[in-house]
């Protein structure tokens, strides 16, 4: 299986699609054999001929948005064992929320590899809000937008140096 990769974060920020952005576009080979890409939570990524695995653990816990601290804490405990970097995903459009502050807090003590992912970058009037997710104490958060494509080829090149 190789390296695995794990997205984690607050359910509506853009895990999914983000996941379906790096495994769809930007890879060789891809599983579609669910029939849907919308429940497939393992994927593969080749980026220039370095390939990793990827999991979209939000569908490991309940997905709306009055989610349980606990559930949170069960999909970033099960990232943390199970994947050699984490990328933690932020909504740029809403800013720091406290389930944000929680899971930076668990990640951080973790001692994995994060990236802070800020996504829905959809525009540049977006990025001005991407520098209040340094309070996360997690380094400079990488901006992206899952829906245009926006950063993810840093993205990756990131990932790929870390692995
Ligand atoms: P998840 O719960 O973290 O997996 O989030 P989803 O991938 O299901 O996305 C939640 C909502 O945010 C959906 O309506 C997406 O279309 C939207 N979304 C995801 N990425 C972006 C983005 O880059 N820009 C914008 N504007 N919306 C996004
Ligand atoms: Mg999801």
């Amino acid at each position: 299986m190789g390296q695995m990769i794990a997205i984690v974060g607050r359910p509506n920020v853009g895990k999914s699609t983000l996941f379906n952005r790096l495994t769809q576009s930007r890879t060789a080979i891809v599983d579609e054999t669910a029939g849907t890409t919308r429940d497939r939570q393992y994927g593969r990524v080749d980026w220039n001929g370095k390939e990793f695995s990827i999991v979209d653990t939000g569908g490991w816990v309940v997905n709306s948005d009055d989610v349980f601290e606990s559930e949170i804490n069960k999909q970033v405990e099960l990232a943390i064992e199970q994947a050699d970097e984490i990328l933690f995903v932020v909504d740029a459009m809403n800013g720091v929320t406290d389930l944000d502050d929680h899971v930076a807090e668990i990640l951080r003590k973790s001692r994995k590899p994060v990236i802070l992912v800020a996504n829905k970058v959809d525009s540049n009037d977006w990025l001005y809000n991407v520098a209040e997710f340094y309070s996360l104490g997690l380094g400079d958060p990488y901006p992206v937008s899952a829906v245009s494509g926006f950063g993810t080829g840093d993205l990756l090149d990131e990932v790929v140096r870390k692995l």
